[in-house]
């Protein structure tokens, strides 16, 4: 066992460390007023490699192993959860497919343009009827016809398509043929047909723009399928197992940085003669929110290892983002309950981060999914 990060680890977090506390954190709260990511950051995201972390370096991208983007992820959590949630969307959901299953047409297409700093990719498979259930809620059709693809249906919930470049489509192409009649597409927003409608207002994440699909006979070549066709439900699962270990990330972020102001608060709010910090039940949720975000961290650390081996790592994942997810959760309200009514207000940063936090629990997977992703790889493990 070796629970040190390696050097490169380390000087990679540190200036990530560094660049997402000058040019992010301070403007969080902005990002949240606004509705609009701080794109003068994001322009400068390419030299850290942010905008591509698993890219391979032949399309610009760092090429990083998963605990290292992991380690990138858990700091643009702690920095903002806006920034953090559509840099994990553009580069776990659009970015991975694409460097997983991508023909190499698709890859210098795309990739190059991805990786920019300029626009952010985004993953469309969730529907007004169907978000868990993808396999038998999934209506929007991909039908040939000639040297095309023609798309009808709509999507909802999805993150980046305002800036993305190609949005990658899970779209129904044999009703008879199960989860074998799937494929991913890759749309480009200016296709005809395709609109791209305002973003949803929500109740936290509010820079990272959330937005509904509607596709009328959308019409994208034949090529446009990622991979092999028939293979689109098979991908879909190993980019949400992956994307698991990015939003476990991202939570330990939102937790930790609600975490760090519940304690800078508690050791200078007093009541009762002394810090609220002297008070033990203090103590108790203070050291409750260490012992947590530090077993999620170990947790989410754990899957994105396995990965880095080549193991499985589907239970790990779902473990980790469940875990984590949950902490974030716990953590956030134990940290407005220490800054009482100061937490309640828009004036200290951890109402936000309690709101931004709410989705983990829903996105890629909600925590009941993750139980029963976690519940079937337990039980089949003793049928053996
Ligand atoms: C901010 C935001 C960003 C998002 N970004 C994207 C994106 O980029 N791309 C994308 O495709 N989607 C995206 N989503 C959608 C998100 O992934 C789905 O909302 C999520 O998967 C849950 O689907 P649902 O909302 O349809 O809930 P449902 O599937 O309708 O579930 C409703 C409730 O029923 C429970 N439930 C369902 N099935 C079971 C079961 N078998 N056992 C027990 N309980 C069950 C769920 O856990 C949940 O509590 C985003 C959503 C939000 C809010």
């Amino acid at each position: 066992m070796d629970f040190e990060l390696n050097q490169e680890q380390k000087m990679y977090q540190r200036t990530v460390h560094d660049f997402c506390a000058g040019e992010i954190k301070p403007y969080a709260a902005e990002i949240d007023e606004t509705g609009e990511l701080r794109w003068e950051a994001i322009r400068k995201m390419p030299e850290l490699g942010l905008t591509g972390l698993q890219v391979p370096e032949e399309y610009g991208g760092a090429n990083l192993d998963t605990m290292t983007a992991t380690l990138a992820i858990e700091e643009l959590g702690w920095a903002c959860g806006s920034t953090a949630l559509s840099l994990a969307a553009h580069n776990g959901l659009c970015c991975s497919p694409i460097t997983n299953w991508g023909s190499q047409a698709q890859k210098e297409r795309y990739l190059p343009k991805l990786i920019s700093g300029d626009c952010l990719g985004s993953l469309a498979l969730t529907e007004p009827g169907a978000g868990s259930d993808l396999a038998g809620g999934v209506q929007t059709a991909g039908v040939k016809e000639g040297d095309s693809w023609i798309i009808d249906g709509s999507k909802a919930w999805i993150t980046n398509p305002k800036y993305a470049p190609v949005i990658v489509t899970l779209v129904r192409t044999d009703k008879q043929a199960g989860t074998k009649g799937f494929s991913l597409l890759l749309v480009e927003p200016k296709s005809e047909g395709l609109t791209i409608h305002p973003p949803e207002k929500k109740m936290g994440l509010k820079g990272s723009p959330t937005q509904m699909l509607s596709f009328d006979e959308v019409r994208v070549p034949l090529d446009a399928a990622l991979g092999g066709e028939g293979q689109g439900f098979y991908q879909t699962m190993q980019t949400l197992d992956s994307g698991r270990i990015s939003i476990g990330a991202l939570s330990v972020g939102l937790a930790r940085a609600a975490f760090e102001e519940a304690v800078k608060y508690a050791k200078q709010r007093r009541a009762f003669g002394k810090s609220i910090a002297d008070h033990q039940a203090i103590q108790w949720m203070i050291a409750d929110a260490a012992m947590e975000i530090e077993a999620a961290r170990l947790m989410v650390w754990r899957a994105a290892w396995l990965k880095d081996q080549g193991r499985d790592y589907g239970k790990q994942a779902a473990m980790g983002k469940l875990m984590a997810s949950e902490v974030a959760e716990k953590v956030c309200r134990n940290a407005i309950q220490i800054h009482g009514s100061y937490g309640y207000s828009r004036e200290y940063p951890v109402e936000r981060i309690y709101r931004d936090q709410r989705l983990m629990t829903i996105g890629e997977g909600t925590s009941e999914i993750q139980r029963l992703v976690i519940s079937r790889h337990v039980l089949k493990e003793f049928d053996n």
